[in-house]
């Protein structure tokens, strides 16, 4: 709206009344027709752009474009005692699907470690919840698939599992308004630890125009990216949700900067100790964007930094 009302106030609009129409005319033509164009586009709905990210705790995110709404990770009961915990009254609003949580038509998990995925909380969002479907590893789901009763049969069918081992191609997948996404990136710990967590990072792009990664607990050697250079170079990124220690590592700020090049990251995953002030933080997280406060939002930027051209998300 402010860009809008900028051009109507712009001294080259008013110039343009010098031949032919008189100038008051031009301008009122060049606000009616600007009054048009907004209403035309909301009633196309948001469907260009203004998105936004709405931080739960840990690495549970939502992102929101117009109706469409997605969530990562977001139902977990493990901190190991230095992550956030969704706030009771916002896990209540979650599984009540009460504003901002009405709507959801998808859930996104990483990996299955609790502080990110239980299954029992998540077999109960699918209940309560009809419309949302799920996209997680095979690992999470057969996690699911343990403690799911013969009558919680029915939520399987709105279940997605993708396969995949380490250096697999990634998958893509649809659904209504969504582009989905995937490759198996290591969990940080690699290449000696945590070998056997099928971790995903979720590439998710909704209504052909905003796209966000979600990397879950990507372990931040460029290794990993080098190899799906094509898969990373062919779609925008708008914004992304890396784990914080990309920014503090040795190797995730070139990953960040050179592979995924997003229009701005939020670092998720960060521990209580961190402070929410930048300035009081350990000096290499002090200029960067971590999301540290449930609830607090980003809007997700529309423009690309220099030097990446911006492409329909297709
Ligand atoms: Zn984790």
């Amino acid at each position: 709206m402010n860009g809008v009302i900028e051009v109507v106030r712009s001294p080259n609009v008013c110039k343009t009344g010098k031949r032919g129409l008189p100038g008051f005319l031009k301008y009122a033509l060049a606000v009616m027709l600007l009054a048009a164009t907004v209403a035309g586009a909301r009633e196309t709905g948001s469907a260009h752009h203004h998105a936004v990210a709405q931080y739960l705790a840990n690495e549970g995110v939502m992102v929101m474009q117009g109706e469409t709404k997605i969530l990562f990770d977001p139902l977990f009961r493990n901190a190991y005692g230095q992550y956030q915990l969704l706030p009771q009254a916002m896990e209540k609003a979650l599984f009540a699907g009460e504003p901002p949580f009405d709507g959801v038509d998808a859930v996104f998990i990483s990996h299955y470690h609790g502080d990110h995925f239980s299954p029992r909380d998540i077999l109960q969002l699918l209940q309560e919840q009809p419309e949302i479907q799920l996209y997680a590893p095979a690992q999470a789901v057969s996690g699911l698939r343990k403690i799911a009763d013969e009558q919680d049969q029915e939520v399987f069918r709105r279940v997605n599992a993708v396969e995949l081992a380490y250096k697999d191609a990634p998958v893509t997948l649809n659904m209504h308004g969504l582009l989905i996404e995937a490759v198996r990136i290591p969990h940080s710990g690699w290449p000696t630890g945590r070998l056997d967590v099928e971790n995903i990072s979720w590439r998710v792009t909704l209504n052909d125009s905003t796209t966000v990664l979600h990397m879950g607990d990507a372990d931040p050697n460029d290794v990993h990216f080098e190899r799906d250079a094509a898969y990373w170079d062919m779609r925008q990124t708008h914004m992304a949700f890396p784990p914080y220690w990309f920014f503090s590592s040795t190797y995730g700020p070139d990953v960040l900067a050179n592979r995924i090049r997003p229009g701005h990251s939020v670092g998720v995953h960060v521990p209580v100790s961190i402070s929410k002030t930048p300035s009081l933080r350990p000096p290499e997280l002090r200029g960067f964007d971590l999301f540290t406060e449930p609830g607090e939002r980003r809007e997700i930027p529309v423009s690309m930094p220099l030097g990446v051209e911006e492409a329909p998300n297709r």
